[in-house]
């Protein structure tokens, strides 16, 4: 098929594009020289630009035009008619915002965000809250442009989570917050905590490099395709076939941001070493949605290195590695120390468990931006009122309260719920993965993981974007995304620690 070849040829080289953003990308963030973030912002726009180019080629629309009306594209199934309906969604989406928009947003946010790092570092929301108001009417033009069904947030939360909507989302996540309050409080009225000094003694950094790498490699991150890198926020950035590049950040007197990091970020890197090469840059060759990709590193991070099958196998191995400070240490006291369940301040250092409130908190502010209820002013109101009643406690500056995030000023809105749909997403997959797989525990006591990596990457990772983040749960667990998988298993687990 002649013009599907061409169409493929098009959309492959956009994608080496990409993937050529995301190697200079990648190197922005481990090895630049400081100095040489102007030119790299040059590099950098030079190659977006041709990628929108490629994508909003008038050919490609007549490509997509032709084979849309040609006979193979009947069965939806196939593997051609799969790429033109989600090159037609991409397509679409690209068109539809002007030029003028593009460029405005690219600006703005890149200024925003600059703004941001300085307004956090001063806690002086003020000067971020006239750059906040130009984002939130710039991404509320774009969700006119891009269109919706229901509320112009359906426009934004579709980028990220393709054929999510508002009104789906919310009902979950209203589930599971009505069990989820409960819980947190049940846990903070037991009265019981772990030791937390355990995981803040001496973690010398050369050896948590070699027992992290050690780990992921374990879990089936293949470091012959892939490295492991040190950066300020972490990241996991799938190049192409045979690449992929996980980095995290140590602390010399924090054992949790290291490692923990580290299965998260190789749980990205199992899902992009996972999907199939020979789609490269094409939709069959490209990850579900943001949703689908965090289940892979929340399940990784939390449902299974969480877990105390995984630690019976690697917790005789820490407290080798790591004698000086694990020499007096049980295995249950170091499990439920890296269980620990406490409300916070700061989304990125929460349990497993409240951090899906501070999603839910974020997803509530940005719907009530983009429907112009609440302006920028209003935020630090709107955010610490909601908090406290989601908390019991109020953000004592606004590093730990509304500014404590990058999303909004870069234009993320929409971005957070995909956050919580991955733990959603995760439990389900975990739960559908446990009675396909009887035994599993007993696996990961052996220190194997192969099972499990391989059941992900037969029902997940293989069919690239064949099915929407919602079908392929369906398909996967039989189940629509519920918040009961998550819970059960929340509940399961910290009852046992809190004795809840
Ligand atoms: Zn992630």
């Amino acid at each position: 098929m002649q013009t599907y070849d061409d169409l493929v040829g098009r959309v492959r080289e956009r994608g080496l594009l990409e993937s050529i953003g995301s190697v200079l990308g990648w190197d922005e963030r481990t090895h630049m020289p400081p100095c040489g973030s102007a030119h790299r912002a040059e590099q950098m726009a030079l190659v977006a630009r041709l990628g929108h180019e490629k994508l909003t080629d008038p050919k490609l629309k007549e490509l997509l035009a032709d084979l849309e009306a040609s006979p193979p594209m009947q069965d939806a199934a196939s593997e051609p008619a799969v790429n033109v309906r989600e090159i037609r969604r991409l397509h679409d989406r690209a068109a539809k915002i002007p030029p003028r928009l593009v460029e405005e947003l690219a600006r703005t946010t890149t200024r925003a965000q600059q703004v941001w790092q300085q307004a956090r570092h001063d806690n002086d929301f003020t000067a971020f809250q006239p750059w906040l108001d130009k984002v939130v009417a710039l991404k509320r033009e774009e969700a006119q442009a891009v269109g919706y069904r229901d509320v112009p947030y359906d426009a934004l939360l579709d980028e990220y989570e393709p054929g999510a909507t508002t009104t789906e989302v919310t009902k979950v996540f209203a589930e599971l917050r009505a069990e989820l309050t409960p819980l947190v409080a049940a846990i903070a009225a037991s009265g019981k905590c772990p030791r937390r000094d355990i995981l803040e003694r001496d973690y010398p950094v050369d050896r948590q490099a070699l027992f992290g790498e050690a780990a992921a490699a374990a879990i089936g991150f293949d470091f012959a395709a892939g490295r492991l890198d040190v950066t300020a926020h972490p990241f996991c950035s799938g190049i192409g076939p045979g690449d992929c590049r996980l980095t995290t950040r140590y602390h010399p007197r924090d054992f949790r941001q290291g490692f923990f990091g580290i299965l998260h970020e190789a749980g990205h890197g199992i899902y992009e070493q996972g999907l199939p090469g020979a789609h490269f840059g094409t939709p069959l060759g490209s990850a579900a949605s943001l949703g689908i990709h965090e289940s892979q590193s929340r399940l990784w991070e939390n449902q299974v290195g969480r877990g105390r099958a995984f630690w019976e196998h690697f917790f005789p191995r820490a407290r080798q590695v790591f004698a000086a400070a694990l020499r007096d240490t049980s295995l249950d006291d170091f499990l439920f120390a890296v269980n620990d369940l406490q409300p916070s301040y700061i989304r990125v250092e929460a349990d497993e468990a409240t951090y899906n409130l501070h999603i839910i908190l974020r997803f509530e502010l940005e719907q009530a931006l983009v429907a112009g209820d609440l302006q920028a002013a209003d935020v630090p109101t709107a955010w610490n009122e909601k908090f406290h009643a989601m908390f019991h406690l109020m953000p004592p500056d606004f590093a730990r309260g509304c500014l404590q995030d990058i999303h909004w000023s870069m234009g993320g809105i929409g971005y957070f719920p995909t956050y919580t749909l991955g733990n959603l997403y995760a439990a389900q997959f975990m739960d559908r993965a446990r009675a396909d797989l009887p035994g599993l525990e007993d696996d990961f006591r052996r220190g194997d993981f192969a099972r499990l990596k391989t059941w992900l990457n037969d029902r997940i990772h293989r069919h690239g974007q064949r099915f929407r983040a919602r079908d392929l749960c369906q398909r996967v667990t039989g189940a629509a995304p519920s918040h009961q998988p998550l819970i059960r298993y929340l509940r399961g687990k910290f009852g046992e620690f809190y004795g809840v």
